[in-house]
């Protein structure tokens, strides 16, 4: 999924290439996170895989699924018209049948778990990490606000929980070349070639989004 890089240039090119890709990450990242369409795209796919965990029925049993949704306050947006005469839910059904009632929480491409932060924000921000200057990321973090401890628990979370979840060791096979573990989630973003196409930052979320809930088996599918 990723261009090879060709050949090894000099140092001075390689340092004038370093800081003008990170200008450009700086940019498609923080394109992203301006995008006022993105939270509503999501919310869009959520709603179609919801329908979808709902019309399948209880996996459990042959229970019917009874809507028992979450209220969430996901951060790390700017304020948005949209958002604030919204209530923002995030699906969750639950079996009819007595002595089952299990629940059924939909994959998500909003909400990366029980994380507070938009999941593309918890994405776009630790691949920032990666990405550009420390002045930068502190402006970037300033912004939407978010911690710096936050930004690192995020970083923890990738580079230790997400490398060792059962997720990860069942859909580490599919890239190639491998994705570079140390800089998660910046060579997720490069693999799916995140920049500036919202499409790709959507597949990435839906490739991700198994890892959302612990009620949906990992290979059921979107
Ligand atoms: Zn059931």
């Amino acid at each position: 999924m990723r261009i090879p890089r060709e050949g090894l240039p000099s140092r001075g090119f390689s340092l004038l290439c370093k800081l003008l890709n990170n200008a450009k990450r700086e940019n498609w990242c923080q394109c992203h996170l301006a995008d006022q369409q993105i939270p509503q795209l999501l919310e869009k796919v959520d709603a179609d895989v919801a329908e979808k965990v709902r019309q399948g029925g209880c996996l459990h049993c042959s229970g019917k699924l009874h809507s028992a949704k979450y209220r969430r306050k996901p951060r790390g947006q700017p304020k948005q018209d949209w958002e604030r005469d919204q209530e923002v839910y995030r699906a969750s059904f639950c079996c009819d049948q007595d002595g089952c009632r299990k629940r059924h929480t939909p994959p998500s491409v909003r909400f990366l778990g029980r994380k507070v932060y938009w999941g593309f924000v918890v994405v776009l921000v630790a691949a920032m990490q990666h990405g550009i200057t420390p002045p930068r990321l502190h402006a970037l973090r300033e912004g939407l606000g978010v911690a710096r401890r936050t930004v690192e628990h995020w970083r923890e979370w990738w580079l230790h929980t997400f490398v060792q979840s059962p997720f990860w060791n069942a859909a580490r096979a599919r890239f190639s070349p491998p994705i570079d573990l140390k800089t998660l989630p910046l060579s997720f973003c490069e693999a799916f070639g995140v920049e500036e196409r919202r499409d790709r930052l959507l597949a990435l979320l839906q490739f991700l989004s198994p890892i959302t809930t612990g009620s949906i088996p990992l290979g059921w599918s979107m």
